[in-house]
């Protein structure tokens, strides 16, 4: 979680963090209804996301130094795990290409606070991650780092991104050229998409006008899957409950021709069953943690999950395993593997540019995974036409 959600969430809710405002502009109504809602701590995955963020505000300057021991002691004081430290490390080198791409005169900034005050809009309020002006080339560079592993993420008509470039552009436009990047490590994404002026001063209006329908008393509820996951209202919002249900009647109505149905139907079918999967979701979750604040929910209770047994120990067991010379071979006892070509980059990070260690890396193709057709992943390629992809390489 950023600083700007923290501060729209807490301590004024009244503000428009861009980072919601896809949200606002998708369902008016969504405004209103998240401030009624109390905010709890923040999940382990938005921690995990500030301290990611934070990790490197505070590294950048050492990597840019090339100072290895200071990046490792920020590392450390922050207590951000290997595997993360590298997630953190790859947008530095992200940084770093695009700051090689721009003219001497160059500057960067970290952690920008923005507003649209200049644009009228002053109620909109965040922080960018990384911007780049570049005035020998007459553009802006503006970078936002996710650090999530579920949501891909891209930069193509990005709302938060977008919002925080007319934040740092302000009117009026005195720029040429704009880019905006989303660098996600954890899935590999590095996207980014072109912006012109005109771009920008339309997607503000667009803004304006949707933060103008989320003021009235009568804003509109739109609800959809991708609209309502993240919206804190979700477990109260009427709405969204009205949607699941006359999706529930269109599964039965469909389910009912069963079997003869058409692949249009079972699309359809695919669809509906995927939204009110995600309302299930959010309820259990809702009522998971209603249940662990103390409140019974009759008929439902939480349970130990599957575990796995473990050493209580590491060091006794293994002294008094081997005092006791049951097995002929004590190397039976431990075991030794090859490091995966990642674990590999991860011990020296200078692989992932050498040709040679490429060279030894392959990636087969993984399975086929069901997702709509609005994910940017290339289609899966089957059979012969994998066969023709194959000869081609
Ligand atoms: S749950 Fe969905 S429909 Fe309801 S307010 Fe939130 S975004 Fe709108």
């Amino acid at each position: 979680m950023k600083l700007e959600k923290l501060i729209s969430d807490f301590l004024d809710p009244g503000l428009f963090a861009p980072s919601g405002l896809s949200r606002v502009l998708a369902c008016p109504a969504s405004f209103r209804e998240s401030q009624t809602v109390p905010r709890g701590p923040s999940s382990s995955f938005a921690q995990r996301g500030t301290l990611l963020h934070e990790g490197f505000t505070m590294v950048w300057e050492f990597y840019v130094a090339r100072n290895e021991s200071k990046m490792a002691e920020v590392f450390k004081n922050l207590s951000i795990v290997p595997e993360d430290a590298q997630h953190v490390l790859s947008c530095c080198d992200y940084v770093k290409t695009q700051l090689i791409t721009c003219g001497p005169r160059a500057t960067i900034d970290l952690e920008q606070h923005i507003t649209l005050a200049s644009w009228g809009l002053p109620d909109v309020w965040g922080m960018a991650d990384v911007v780049i002006k570049d005035p020998d080339n007459h553009r802006i560079i503006m970078d936002d780092h996710k650090f999530g592993q579920g949501v891909p993420v891209y930069a193509e008509e990005n709302v938060q991104l977008l919002t925080y470039l007319a934040g740092v552009v302000g009117f009026p436009v005195e720029w040429d050229e704009f880019e905006i990047c989303i660098i996600q490590p954890p899935l590999n994404i590095y996207s980014s998409a072109r912006v012109t002026p005109e771009e920008l001063k339309n997607f503000v209006n667009k803004v304006a006008l949707g933060i103008e329908a989320a003021k009235k008393p009568d804003a509109p509820y739109v609800p959809s899957e991708d609209t309502c996951r993240f919206c804190a209202a979700k477990n109260k919002c009427r709405a969204r409950y009205d949607m699941a249900v006359n999706e529930a009647k269109e599964v039965f109505s469909i389910a009912s021709r069963m079997p003869e149905v058409t692949v249009k139907d079972k699309a359809r079918l695919a669809e509906l069953l995927t939204d009110i999967e995600q309302v299930k979701k959010a309820l259990f979750a809702d009522m998971h943690a209603t249940i662990l604040n103390g409140t019974a929910i009759p008929g439902w209770k939480l349970v130990a999950g599957r575990s796995i047994r473990k050493w209580a120990d590491e060091g006794n067991a293994m002294k008094w395993i081997l005092g006791e010379k049951v097995f002929k071979d004590p190397e039976d006892l431990f075991t030794k593997k090859f490091v995966s070509p990642s674990q590999v980059e991860k011990l020296n990070r200078k692989m992932k540019k050498d040709p040679e260690f490429m060279k030894l890396v392959i990636k087969p193709v993984g399975n086929p995974q069901l997702v709509r057709d609005s994910d940017k992943r290339d289609s899966y390629v089957t059979g012969a036409e994998a066969d023709d992809v194959f000869k081609k390489l």
